[in-house]
Formats: C-alpha cells, structure tokens, sequence
C-alpha cells in the first residue's frame, strides 16, 4: 500500500489506544500517544480503577483483531500467557446441604475464551509501539480542549520533571491530521466531539457495584497451583448478584462480587458499626448463605480486607452516535460504547472497532491520490461509513452484554435454558446445513456482525418456538381441553395451567427475558 504520511494523534493508551496505535504506525503515520496517567510498566503508576490488574476474557474478536496488527509476536504472547477457559463452572449448594459443582461447556466445538491480565497485555502493546521509530509517548498528559475544525488539541502536562513547580500543569497545543479518542467510558474526546458533532449520546448506571477480591494460589506442596478448575470461568449465581473468579497464570483467581447498591450498603454499613473489622461478620455469613464454599477459598478475615480494601465501583452502559466528525476524528473502544461486562466483550469490541476502523479507512484509501485535500475527503467518508456500520453494532452488543446478567446470575441455573442451549449445539453438529449456533458462540467465538448475531438467534428462537408450540404446546392445549370437556374439574383446570405456565417459561427463555 503507498504510505501517504499523516500526524495521527491518539488519546489514551489503554488497551484499545494501544491497538489503534499500532494499525497507524504500521501505516506509516506518524503517531503521537497521549495517556492521562503514567506509564504502566512504571510500577509505581496503578492503573486506572483497579487494585491490581484485573483479568479479562479475550475472545476471538480480540484476536482477530491482533492478528490483523501486523505482529506475529504479539499472538506468540497471548498464545503464551493466557488460560484457555472451556466454560462456566457453576457453584451451588443441594437441598441437603452437599456443596457442587457444575460445568457448562460454553462450545459444543470445544472451542475457549482466553483469561488475559488485562495489564500484561497492555504493557506489551506499548513494549510494541516503543519499538516503532514513528511513535511518540506522552505519558501524564490530559486532553483538556479540541478544536476540530482547526485540528488542534490542548494538553495538560503533568509531569513532574519540570523543575519549576508553576510549569508543572503547563498546557501544550497539538495539531494533528487526525484524531483517535480511545480515553474510556469517560472520554474527554467525545465531550469535545459533541460541540462538534450533533452526537445522540444515553448513558446508564445500572443499579450493580462490583468489587474485586483474589483467591490465592495452593501452597507450595499441593498438585496444582490452582484451587479450582483453571479451565472454567466460575460463577456462583445468586439471582440478584452474582461471584465471579477468572484465573491468573501465577495459580490466583481474580474473583469478582456483582450486586445492587443496596446490597453493599447493607455490608458496608455492618462492617462499620462493628468499628472492630475482625468481627464484621456480615461478610463472610453474606458468602456462605448466597455463594457456597468461597469462604473456605477466601478466608473469612481477607474476605473482610478485601472488601474493605478495594474499591467499590460503578457500571456504566454507554451508547452514543455517530463517532466521528468530519475527516478529523473519531472515538473507539469505551469511549464510544462503554458496556457492563457480562458478555466479556468490552474490550473485545474495542479491539474490533479498531481492525474494522482501518479495513475501512484502507479502501478508502486505496482511491485516493496524492491529493491531501482529497485524502481527507476521502477520510471523512471512511470515517461517516464507520458509524454508519459501526452504530448498529456496538448498540447491539451494549443490549447484549446487560441482557447477559441475567443469563449469568439466573438462567444458567434454567432447565429451559439448558435445554434450548443443548438443542442448538446438536442442531449445529448434527445439521451443519442449518448454519445453527448458539448466540453466545457466534459472539464470542465469530466474527459476524453484533447486530446480525442477534437477528439470527432471533431467527432461531421464532422456529423453536413455533416448533414447541407445534411439537410441544398444541398437544398439550388438546388434552387440556380434552379434560376441561371431559371433567369440567379441577383436573382441567390443573392442565390449563402447567399449559399456561409452559409456555410462558417457554417464551421467556427463547426471547431472552429483558430486563
Ligand atoms: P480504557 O481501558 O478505559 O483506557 C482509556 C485510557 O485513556 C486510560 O488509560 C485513561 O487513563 C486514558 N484517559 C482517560 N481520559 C484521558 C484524557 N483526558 N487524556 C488522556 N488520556 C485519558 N472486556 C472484555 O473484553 N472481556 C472481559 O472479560 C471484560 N471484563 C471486564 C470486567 C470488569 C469488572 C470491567 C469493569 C470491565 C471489563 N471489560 C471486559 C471491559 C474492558 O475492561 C474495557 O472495555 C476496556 O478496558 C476498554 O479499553 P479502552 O482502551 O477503550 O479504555
């Protein structure tokens, strides 16, 4: 491809800002990086939000998109550090008080999502770009302003190198040809953008906190390192919320407690009014009532700690539309659809954004000559194209990922769940001609489009339905009335109802119940 050289400035380094930076660089452009906080491979810099660095589930999205950055070694890593997790393993107690546990393949193709510190990946893109001549870092520096028109941006320096204290928060201009917004749920890009841009923009905060707490790894002396199944992804459902652990290579489990506000007032306020941490109990009783067997992986007093330790933070749902302006910028990653993270697909989707992003800009390119002027015409209709296609899709997997919570903290536990699950993994085995797949594998293990995905397993639920209704439902609204006719008691009665109630179940588990 001919290299028309251009200044592309990208705001945040992030794991979406980093892959953005690297399908630039790999083009030629010079790239300039700007990250509000420090370096991460500084280790004094924490990164944002977390204790540690938390795991996350890389899928094939993610990898696609890696494969696409023009760097064999960065999938010889990922191949190198991540734990393949086959399924969910789901944790309960029996009515006699036994404790179990049980797996739930996610693929009938055996395929696996990856566990991945989100951290590690992250400092080896940057170890990546450091690499390339044509990139430039600038650590502790925040967008403050923008002016799209002018391609201009403000900085604040925050280094603390500037011997002068005064210079410390000096503000720097940028010009650029073209702008990467890639700074998070609550990108300084896309405020700017929207003065710009008549940008349709919602944002929820579902009512669920999340904490995070470790399991640690087995002693020394013990077979495995791992305490639990390091091959699954491991819930302990609890229908209004839901602990989650995902494994990390060094044995530990990055485990985390989904629940409502509410919730965590209620353990808050108990672990307050005690004043002595080593007896506020309510923690470790609030464990053992709703997730089995933590407690014994977690001890009851580093339960408490890590509670109180780690922070409690929101979950914000972010759709907004378009994103970009002009020829001169764009946003990608959560800065453009922050999700809730129960479909495992936030930064997944970010890395997408960015691989279909520059298959996008490459074939605009490819018609373009020389012409600068008509190089950033040509831009600014690969860019409108971008969120024409991108909208719809994004949309769909922010509608996908709270619709998942439900799926993880309840329905997992569904007959009716299962069985629809088990009936199109065979379809698909059994009648490949079919093109059936379960929602969660054309998502998670594909590369459709979001919003296709969900008009297919749509497709799919309407002919299940209407085969149970034809299979299942009539025969039995025949005997029902058969009985009612027949009796006129309470025994027709009885059949209208395991009827009724049949195929209510029935319609909610097909359609997904919404929230
Ligand atoms: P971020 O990671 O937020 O990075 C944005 C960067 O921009 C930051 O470094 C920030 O410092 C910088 N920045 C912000 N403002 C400015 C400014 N004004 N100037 C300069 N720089 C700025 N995703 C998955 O795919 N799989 C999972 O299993 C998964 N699990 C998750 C679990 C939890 C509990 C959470 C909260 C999220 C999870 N996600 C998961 C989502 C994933 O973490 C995010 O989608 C992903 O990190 C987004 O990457 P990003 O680069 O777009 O944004």
């Amino acid at each position: 491809m001919e290299e028309k050289k251009q200044k592309v400035v990208v705001v945040g380094a992030g794991p979406v800002g980093s892959m953005a930076a690297l399908y630039a660089a790999n083009r030629g452009h010079d790239v300039e990086i700007y990250e509000l906080r420090g370096d991460l491979r500084d280790p004094s810099t924490t990164p944002l939000n977390f204790t540690r660095s938390i795991n996350l589930a890389l899928s094939e999205r993610g990898l696609n998109a890696m494969r696409h950055a023009n760097q064999p070694r960065l999938i010889d890593y990922v191949k190198g550090v991540t734990i393949p997790m086959r399924g969910r393993m789901i944790h309960g107690k029996r009515p006699d008080g036994q404790l179990y546990e049980e797996a739930q393949d996610y693929d009938i193709h055996g395929r696996s999502i990856l566990a991945i510190d989100r951290g590690d990946l992250n400092k080896r893109l940057l170890d990546m770009l450091e690499e390339m001549p044509n990139v430039s870092f600038f650590f502790n520096h925040k967008l403050t302003g923008a002016d799209f028109k002018r391609n201009k941006a403000w900085f604040e320096d925050r280094n603390e190198s500037t011997s002068n204290p005064r210079d410390r928060a000096r503000e720097i201009e940028v010009d650029f040809d073209f702008m990467i917004g890639a700074d998070g749920a609550h990108s300084a890009v896309r405020y700017h953008l929207m003065k710009f841009s008549r940008m349709d923009y919602q944002q929820e905060y579902i009512d669920t906190l999340w904490c995070e707490f470790q399991i640690a790894p087995s002693s020394s002396s013990a077979k495995s390192k791992f305490r639990i199944s390091p091959n699954h992804l491991h819930i302990w459902p609890g229908k209004e919320f839901m602990f989650i652990a995902i494994p990390s290579n060094d044995g530990s489990f990055t485990c985390t407690l989904f629940a409502p506000a509410a919730i965590y007032e209620q353990l808050e306020e108990a672990a307050a009014s005690t004043g002595d941490t080593s007896s506020s109990s309510s923690i470790p009783d609030f464990f053992d009532k709703h997730f089995p067997g933590v407690t014994s992986l977690i001890s009851p007093a580093d339960l408490i700690a890590q509670f109180q330790t780690n922070p409690h933070l929101p979950l914000i749902s972010i759709k907004c539309k378009p994103y970009h302006f002009s020829s001169s910028a764009v946003i990608v990653g959560d800065a453009a659809h922050a999700m809730v993270p129960f479909y495992g697909q936030g930064m997944n989707a970010g890395l997408e954004d960015v691989r279909i992003l520059f298959d996008i800009l490459d074939k605009h390119d490819r018609m373009t000559n020389d012409d600068s002027t008509l190089e950033a015409s040509q831009r600014e209709l690969a860019l409108a194209e971008y969120s024409a296609v991108r909208v719809a899709d994004a949309h769909a997997i922010n509608d996908l990922a709270l619709q998942n919570y439900i799926e993880m903290r309840a329905s997992v536990l569904s007959p009716l769940y299962r069985w629809r699950k088990a009936l199109e993994e065979w379809l698909s085995v059994y009648v490949p001609g079919l093109g059936w797949q379960t929602k969660y594998s054309r998502v998670s293990f594909g590369n459709e489009r979001y919003s296709e995905v969900v008009k297919k397993s749509e497709r799919q639920g309407q002919v299940l339905l209407r085969s149970l209704v034809g299979g299942v439902g009539l025969p039995m609204l025949a005997g029902g009335l058969f009985l009612w006719f027949r009796y006129k008691g309470a025994l027709g009665r009885a059949a209208y109802g395991v009827f009724y109630n049949f195929m209510g179940m029935v319609c909610r588990t097909i359609h997904g119940r919404r929230r």
